[in-house]
């Protein structure tokens, strides 16, 4: 087996001096698709703040695979009002996916233009390149932010709470996409999402947080726990 692309080993994250989410063990591995599941508060996004190096684990230990070390990884943010009115084409959105490894070159190398143009392509949006980002539907946005993310890396794609906002149509959509990366492009993904519903369906691996790890294992499993399956019944104030 190869070396997981990320590992957490009883790994602490916090903020100031008080720590939000305590003793996470777990990794992921390539070609995994893990969902972070838990109520509002239960420190999901502290989890992936620090997954993404944006917080410093103030115990255990995190390791990444060399090649994330080197690339970083591919991140999917929420997207934010002002996000959404980016008055930027669709190629320039994508390539800035390579501004972590640009440092201080004043333009993109030729091989950056090409994986820009190749995940636009991937993506199916080579026709919108030259399309303003803010013209396009909440599908097409979606599609273009993740071409974004994988001009990073497409070893792991972290995406937070990537449905918020579309139509169930265009986020069954999403999900084929995503699944399509996955399993046919060996994409790792890490995802937060409110849609448990979908998730239990696409995701591989569950992760349940409460401050500390309640479940983490196999998606199937995660359904017969009695979480899983007051989740999946649709109890109130619960996201995934
Ligand atoms: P979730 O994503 O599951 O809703 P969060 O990780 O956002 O949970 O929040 C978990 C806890 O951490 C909450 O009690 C929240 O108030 C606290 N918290 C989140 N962000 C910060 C911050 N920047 N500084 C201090 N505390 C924070």
């Amino acid at each position: 087996m190869n070396q997981p692309l990320l590992k957490c080993e009883h790994v602490d994250f916090g903020y100031e001096n008080y720590d939000v989410v305590k003793n996470v063990s777990m990794e992921i591995n390539e070609g995994d698709y893990l969902c972070i599941v838990g109520e509002n508060g239960s420190g999901k996004s502290t989890l992936m703040k620090g997954l993404l190096g944006l917080l410093k684990p103030t115990g255990g230990l995190l390791t990444l695979s060399g090649d994330l070390k080197k690339s970083g990884i591919g991140y999917l943010p929420q997207q934010t009002p002002a996000q959404k009115d980016f008055p930027a084409t669709v190629r320039e959105v994508v390539i800035s996916g390579c501004l972590g490894k640009r440092g201080n070159r004043p333009f993109y190398s030729g091989a950056e233009k090409e994986k820009a143009d190749m995940n636009m392509e991937r993506l199916g949006i080579m026709d919108l390149k030259k399309s303003c980002y803010r013209d396009l539907s909440g599908g097409q946005k979606q599609r273009t932010l993740i071409a974004r993310a994988l001009c990073a890396t497409d070893k792991l794609l972290i995406l937070d709470e990537p449905i918020t906002g579309l139509d169930p149509s265009t986020a069954q959509d999403f999900y084929q996409v995503i699944r399509h990366l996955n399993r046919e492009e060996n994409v790792a993904v890490l995802m937060v999402s409110h849609d448990i519903q979908n998730i239990v369906v696409q995701a591989n691996k569950i992760l349940h947080l409460k401050q500390t790890v309640q479940f983490y294992g196999p998606a199937e499993e995660y359904k017969k726990t009695a979480f899983g399956k007051e989740f999946l019944g649709g109890s109130n104030g619960w996201s995934c």
